[in-house]
């Protein structure tokens, strides 16, 4: 369980939380928001930051609000004996992402292992007048602190080259771990990013995180020997272009991995050489190209 620190600074001191029976469920009630701005909401507020104890994004990654053994501000009249859990977007109107479904169930399991005398897992509503966390908010999924599909693996997965499993299904996350080349590990849960890239949720020994299916089986396409450019001709040139992107943590737009060189491709490729600090053409060249392996290794 990888929990982000943000390095928000309260104002004032946190009082110690004396008891800890249940978890409380919460959704911010907007649809993109990061827990630095939910911070100063509340410290906007009056309060002395954010009332809760973490925030789970929608990309799957887990943030530390107030620390874990302090009194939120979260439920009135059960804080004292609750720790509060807040999941970015609106669950009155949206379905929750997978990724972030995963990291909430990993985050529950997590701080009922903290706490073993907890005994209850609440909405929002079930304590306070109010329609958080939204009709949509999958509470019996998160509140059973499991993968769906129970113990049982969904299935196994196999690399053809040792490759990295990841904390979120991004190629930005921190590494999880490993997986050994010609070994099958189990997967329980299954996403579908922006880019159309699959990603498996897998255990690796002890640790557990994310690999996408290309990784697992590599670059399908042969590197270009000519430079590819916005509007060049269609094919795996474009492609292998692209499949690089995609893996070093590039939107390359709505159709994914398709061959054509479009514009959504030209601003991913401009994106990336500015990050990498190479000559900003658009033009995926001998350096662009060496660049984009070394990212995505
Ligand atoms: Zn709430």
């Amino acid at each position: 369980m990888t929990i982000k620190n943000a390095g928000l600074i309260f104002a004032g001191s946190l009082s110690k939380r004396e008891k800890t029976t249940a978890i409380i469920l919460h959704h911010a009630a907007a649809q993109r928001c990061s827990v630095q701005e939910v911070h100063s909401w509340h410290l906007s507020n009056g309060w002395k930051g954010i009332g809760y104890h973490f925030f789970v994004r929608k990309d799957g990654s887990v943030w530390q609000g107030r620390p874990i053994d302090r009194l939120g501000a979260h439920a009135k009249d059960a804080n004292s004996y609750s720790i509060g859990v807040c999941f970015e977007g609106d669950f009155t109107r949206e379905a929750m992402p997978a990724a972030q479904l995963a990291a909430g169930q990993e985050l529950v399991s997590y701080i009922k292992r903290k706490y073993p005398g907890i005994s209850k897992i609440l909405k929002h509503k079930d304590v306070c007048a109010t329609t958080c966390p939204g009709d949509k908010f999958p509470f019996s999924k998160i509140a059973s602190g499991k993968a769906s599909g129970a113990s049982a693996a969904a299935g196994t997965v196999k690399a053809d080259s040792n490759c990295t499993v990841y904390a979120h299904p991004t190629v930005s996350a921190s590494r999880a771990a490993t997986m050994k080349a010609g070994t099958s590990y189990p997967y329980t849960s299954v996403y579908v990013g922006g880019d159309k890239v699959k990603w498996y949720l897998v255990r690796v020994g002890n640790a557990s995180g994310w690999v996408s299916e290309n990784a697992l089986h590599g670059c399908p396409y042969a590197e270009p020997r000519v430079t590819v450019y916005k509007g060049c001709p269609r094919g795996d040139n474009v492609k292998w272009a692209q499949w690089h992107l995609v893996h070093a943590g590039y939107d390359i737009g709505k159709s994914g991995i398709d061959d054509r060189f479009g514009p959504a491709t030209d601003a991913a490729v401009e994106r990336f050489q500015r990050a990498k600090k190479l000559q900003v053409d658009g033009r995926v060249g001998p350096a662009t190209r060496k660049a984009l392996k070394e990212a995505v290794r």
